[in-house]
Formats: structure tokens, sequence, C-alpha cells
């Protein structure tokens, strides 16, 4: 699931500069500005991003539409994947990635809910979602230059295991029970495009297959839709 995090990279910038013969004043190059500083950033930030995007599947690959096996071995290879499975969702700047997004169909995802902490999340069983439901947007790094109001429980209960076998619940609300659900619907081979209605699907559809991005709806932002020029 994508959102708009950004992140609190530190940069070191270092500039060498040629001094034009004849110079009187030696201007201070050292220092850029806190704009220049800012664009380098988010420049960084952006090509992050974009080499996070390559590496997970995008729409409409074939993978996305699989369904995720049980994981049965909670061994390295297991921690590697989710340690590997959070660097891509942090650089990719979503707040949550499946193990199917990466062509991997195991049963396991990472998300990052504010108020919880980074989560790696192995056979999630959804359960108790309320009746009461909420309309919000949502994004998907599979679908990046999408965003579009979903409807989903605004409560639910996930159980699994950690990456070490470890029994986990959750009680989730809000936008952590909006994650867990957009998720494990990944490892059903389920997208939230297929949670639309008819026109706003449709809506959708059109602009994925433009070139020219998004028709009927926000963007995530020009950022972005930049870098999906480039994915
Ligand atoms: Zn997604």
């Amino acid at each position: 699931m994508a959102d708009e995090h950004t992140h609190d990279n530190e940069h070191d910038h270092e500039h060498t500069h040629d001094h034009e013969h004849g110079h009187e004043h030696d201007h201070d190059h050292e220092e850029l500005s806190e704009e220049e500083r800012k664009r380098l950033e988010e420049a960084q930030a952006d090509a992050m991003r974009r080499r996070a995007l390559s590496q997970i599947r995008q729409y409409p690959d074939v993978a996305l539409r699989m369904k995720a096996r049980e994981v049965t071995e909670f061994d390295e290879s297991l921690v590697q994947l989710v340690e590997r499975m959070q660097i891509l969702m942090r650089d990719a700047q979503g707040v949550g990635l499946a193990a199917t997004q990466l062509g991997i169909l195991q049963r396991v995802f990472v998300f990052d809910p504010e108020e919880h902490g980074l989560q790696a999340l192995v056979n999630p069983v959804l359960s108790n979602a309320s009746d009461e439901k909420e309309t919000d947007e949502e994004g998907c790094l599979s679908l990046p230059e999408v965003r579009v109001p979903v409807e989903r429980s605004v409560r639910v209960v996930v159980e699994g295991k950690d990456p070490s076998g470890k029994d986990v619940r959750l009680e989730l609300e809000g936008l952590s029970a909006r994650i867990v659900q957009h998720e494990t619907d990944h490892l059903d081979g389920v997208l939230f495009i297929d949670r639309l209605d008819r026109e706003t699907r449709k809506a959708a559809m059109r602009a994925i297959r433009s070139d020219h991005g998004p028709v009927a709806f926000t963007t995530r932002s020009a950022r972005s839709s930049c870098s999906v020029s480039v994915t």
C-alpha cells in the first residue's frame, strides 16, 4: 500500500568547485540554501522510490492475481524475506507490502501502522471485521499512479505469526485496519481496484491505460506521477 510518507534521510552533500580565474570574490558555495537542500533530498528520495518500485511487481503482472500459500518453515530465509520487504516498503514510501507483490507466493506482509510500529505478519487471518465501514483514498505500490476511494471495515482483528513463529494478535482501527485488509487481499490475488464500484473502477482502468496519467480522480502528487513514467 502506498502513502505520502516522506523520510528523514541524512544526506551529506559535498561539493567542490573549480574557481574561475580572475574571480575576486570567494562566494560561499558550500552552503546550500534551505530550498536547494530540500530539492536535493526530494530528488534522492524519488530515485530511491523508483528503484524500489522497479523491484515490485506492477499491474497487470500475473503474480498479483495468484493466491499465496501458508508459510510452514520459520527459518532464516523467511527473516531475510521480511527484512527485504521492509526496506523496499520504506524506500518505495509505502505503508504496506505483500510478498505476492515481489512474485513470492507466501502468506507474508509487512506494514507500518504509525501507532504500532513496523510489523511483519505471517499467515495472517482477519476476523471481527466491523459492520461499520469507511471510505477513504487508497493507493498501492503495484499501481502507483492510482489513488481511489475504497470502502473498508473500520475495525478488524488480525491474527498470525511473527517471522520467528510467535503468535501475534492485533486489534486494529482506521488506517491500520485498512492496510491489513488491503494486504490480506493481496495474498488472495485481490487488488483494491476489485473493491470499487463499477463507475469508479471504469475511471481507474481508464487512468491505468492512459499515458497521460489519472483522469477522473486525484493523483498521488505530481512527483509520484513523474516516477511512474520511469518505472
Ligand atoms: Zn497494494
